[in-house]
Formats: C-alpha cells, sequence, structure tokens
C-alpha cells in the first residue's frame, strides 16, 4: 500500500514526501483509512511504530478545510517530551497547509503558550496538568474542537492524570471524532476508552512483544555492584553506538550519569527536576551523538524517539513488564538489531518472573566472566545517603502481574532464594551454560515483522 491510496490533499502529500515517508507502517495503513472518514479509533500500538503520523494526517486533512484561527483539534499526551516531539511531526508534515500548532505543558512560564493559542493555532498538543489550568481559569477555550486524541493513555493513567483528563472532557463538545492510543490496554484504560469512543475501529500493532531484531540478556547481580557491573560491561563491550540506560529514580538517574562522566563515558541524565530548556539541551545533545550514553527514568524518557539506540540497559528493573517491553523497543528499530541488557538484583525477581511471563520465555542469563560478583555490599553507613523524600519517578503500577504494587517491597523470588549469593537466578545447569561473557558476542539478527 501507497501513500496517495488515501487520497490526501497535495498540501499533505508534500509534508509526506518532506519527512522521506515513503511508504504507510503497518498503524497507519490500518488506522488511516478509518480515521479519514471521521470515524474513532482504539489504536493499540507503541512508540516507534509511526502512529503519531496515523493520527496527525487526518487531523491535519480535516482541518486543512473549513475555518482558522480557533482550536480545532486537541491531542492530549503524558509528557512534555512527547508533546513536543507530536510537535515537530505535526510542524513538518503540516508546513504546506499553514496550519498552527502550538504546544501547551507546565515548567515553563505560560505567557508564550497563551499568546500563540490566542494568535489563532489550530492545533493544540497539550499535556494535561497545565491544560486544566488554562481552562479552569478560561484562558483557553476547546469548545469548538472538532477532533481528540489522547496518546499513551495508559502512560496518563500511571501518572495519576486520568481526574485530569475526565474534567478537560468536559470542556469540549460531545459531536467530535476521538482518537485513543495506548501502548497496553489495562482494564481502566479499557473503561476509559469505552467510555469516551462511539463504535471505533480498532487497531491493533503488535503492542506487546519486543521487536525480534532486540537480543535481551539478563544479568543478575546484587544491588551494590550495578554500577561496577555496568562500567565493565560498557568498557568490555566496546559500546559505540546510543545507549539509552534507565533507573528507577530522579535521584539515580543523575548520580550513575555523573559516575559514567567520572569514568570517561559522555553521558547525561534526563530526569524529570530539569528544566525545559535543559531538557531540550539534554535531547539535542543525544540526538545529536555529543553525548552518547543517557540515563532516564521511564517517566522522563517516556515517547524519547531518538533513531539508532544500540543498547538500552536496565539498570533498574522496570516496575512493570509493560514497561520493559516498551523500554527494549527503543532499541532494535526499523530491522537493525539492538541488545537489551537487564539488571537484576535479589529484591527485582519478581519483575523479572513478570516479564518472563509476558514474553512467554525465560530470558538468558549470563554472568561476566571475571567480573567480582564476591565484592562484599559496603557497611550500611558507607552506603551513599538516600537524599530525604526522592522517590521513585514512576508511580507503581497495580496492574495484575506486576507485582509490587503500591509501593510494597517484593518478597524474593524462590528461584532467587535458593542460589548462591549474587548469581542468585541462575541455576547451576544455567550458571555452567552461560558463564562466558557473551558481551561481544554478535547480536543475533532475526526477521522483524512489526515495525
Ligand atoms: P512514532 O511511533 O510516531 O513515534 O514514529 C516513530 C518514527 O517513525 C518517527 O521517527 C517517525 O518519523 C517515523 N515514521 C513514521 N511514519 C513513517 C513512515 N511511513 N515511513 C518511515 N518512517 C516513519
Amino acid at each position: 500500500m501507497q501513500f496517495d491510496s488515501f487520497d490526501l490533499k497535495p498540501e499533505i502529500v508534500k509534508g509526506i514526501i518532506a519527512c522521506g515517508y515513503t511508504t504507510p507502517t503497518p498503524i497507519q495503513e490500518q488506522t488511516l483509512p478509518a480515521a479519514l472518514a471521521g470515524r474513532d479509533i482504539l489504536g493499540l500500538a507503541q512508540t516507534g511504530t509511526g502512529k503519531t503520523a496515523a493520527f496527525l494526517l487526518p487531523i491535519l486533512q480535516r482541518l486543512q478545510d473549513g475555518p482558522r484561527g480557533h482550536v480545532r483539534a486537541l491531542i492530549v499526551a503524558p509528557t512534555r517530551e512527547l508533546a513536543e516531539q507530536i510537535n515537530e511531526s505535526a510542524m513538518e508534515l503540516g508546513r504546506a497547509t499553514k496550519l498552527r500548532s502550538v504546544t501547551v505543558y507546565g515548567g515553563v512560564g505560560k505567557g508564550g503558550q497563551l499568546q500563540q493559542v490566542r494568535r489563532g493555532a489550530e492545533i493544540v498538543i497539550a499535556c494535561p496538568g497545565r491544560l486544566l489550568d488554562y481552562l479552569d481559569s478560561k484562558e483557553m477555550q476547546i469548545n469548538k474542537v472538532e477532533m481528540l486524541v489522547l496518546d499513551e493513555a495508559d502512560q496518563m493513567f500511571d501518572m495519576g492524570f486520568l481526574p485530569a483528563i475526565r474534567r478537560i472532557l468536559k470542556y469540549m463538545p460531545g459531536q467530535r471524532q476521538t482518537m485513543f492510543f495506548s501502548a497496553t490496554m489495562p482494564q481502566d484504560i479499557r473503561v476509559l476508552a469505552n467510555n469516551i469512543l462511539i463504535n471505533p475501529v480498532t487497531v491493533q500493532i503488535a503492542h506487546q512483544k519486543p521487536a525480534e531484531t532486540v537480543t535481551q540478556t539478563l544479568y543478575p547481580v546484587a544491588k551494590h555492584l550495578k554500577p561496577s557491573l555496568l562500567l565493565e560491561l560498557m568498557q568490555r563491550h566496546d559500546i559505540g553506538g546510543r545507549t539509552l540506560i534507565f533507573t528507577r529514580t530522579k535521584h539515580g538517574a543523575k548520580g550513575l550519569a555523573q559516575k559514567l562522566e567520572k569514568a570517561g563515558h559522555s553521558a547525561d541524565a534526563l530526569q524529570g527536576n530539569l528544566s525545559q530548556n535543559r531538557r531540550r539541551e539534554v535531547m539535542h545533545n543525544f540526538r545529536t551523538g555529543k553525548v552518547r550514553v543517557l540515563v532516564a527514568t521511564d517517566i522522563a524518557a517516556r515517547g524519547i524517539d531518538v533513531a539508532d539506540i544500540s543498547h538500552v540497559i536496565n539498570f533498574d528493573m522496570p516496575e512493570t513488564p509493560e514497561a520493559y517491553v516498551h523500554r527494549i523497543g527503543r532499541t532494535g528499530r526499523a530491522e537493525k538489531t539492538g541488545m537489551a541488557f537487564s539488571f537484576a538484583s535479589r529484591d527485582e525477581q519478581d519483575q523479572v518472573r513478570a516479564i518472563e511471563k509476558l514474553l512467554g520465555k525465560q530470558l538468558e542469563q549470563h554472568q561476566l566472566e571475571g567480573f567480582d560478583y564476591s565484592v562484599p555490599a559496603p557497611p550500611k553507613s558507607a552506603e551513599p545517603q538516600r537524599r530525604p523524600g526522592s522517590r521513585p519517578q514512576s508511580r507503581p503500577s497495580a496492574r495484575p502481574g506486576s507485582g509490587g504494587a503500591n509501593g510494597k517491597p517484593r518478597a524474593p523470588r524462590s528461584r532467587a532464594a535458593s542460589s548462591g549469593a549474587n548469581t542468585f537466578g541462575l541455576s547451576p545447569q544455567r550458571q555452567a551454560n552461560n558463564n562466558t561473557n557473551n558481551a561481544n558476542r554478535a547480536p543475533r539478527r532475526t526477521p522483524s515483522g512489526n515495525r
């Protein structure tokens, strides 16, 4: 299928050509016919599938006709990064349409955003909190919105935005086209989707399995040894491409980036405490290759769309198996191979088990040959002090199977409890089989069906 089968307006075709898209991705193939016909859409797709253009093209096509100078399309997204990325795509795809788009999110002054809205932007891309501020204070109206997109609905739910979204909906006309995208579809999200979509067309793109081009390896390791294992692995692996490392807390991201810098890596941290300008700078440096290693929390990294990430490292295991799939989906894109390393300490075994359940297979476990797993933990007083009030940045999810809901510590896995001090999780047989440094092993290349 080609883009010309969708009968898009010439200005929009120009945008597609400018972006360098030649053929629609599977999510675009499935979404475009129904969305262009005005149908509601329930889309199950992760970042990386091309979902942004799947909802932007129908918006641009519809808005190209009709009145200008007021908000006609609203896109609600969980993070500023994602809002900015959607806006960049809207500007590129829509350049020839002369439609105007504006981003709305907190952490920056209100003046500039409101000025752009008042100048007559037709497309608003907003995070829920700041948008609701503007609606409550009547600084902005969305009562003429014809098209609504909720992007990454599951993440908005995890971040506690559901009540805000429900209130935002009250400011909008009931008569509208709604497109609802989510990487996962837990029960609460399904209920929300059922409430707001009318007779939707469901499109689904391999939402719960990582690309087969990603080689996944699990490194069981005691918590205190994670930083040294990481440095050793990075050195031996001679990681040359872009590397994205995930930590559980903002504080952890910052500290780890500093450690990596000290060890001579070009690294930076992306976390919620940064000013908007600083976040932009960090992202820009990572995109352009000035910084090679980015340490991020799930929330800060949500929606990061950077091509050619060669390695994803789960320094801390994610709270949910869905987050794992999302994290490692950043590598192995577009048929390229990628590697995902996960460091799992004894108290993260529940997460490992949940991931393996979702994947339907055990993760391959490895030990780094020659790495001293027997170094004891430093005495409590010598451990770095946790900053008062530092908490995980992502809210623990209460999804079934995710374990550790409500922030309660997890019980160790029985598999872990029965084995050695630092190599827990490895059966003697698997240890023997895997007791090689696979770091320099060429990644397996398998054809990908879903990117
Ligand atoms: P998304 O899932 O929307 O974040 O898109 C992931 C990446 O795919 C972005 O860099 C898009 O620019 C790119 N992309 C989207 N649609 C296409 C297409 N039809 N052909 C090639 N690349 C695309």
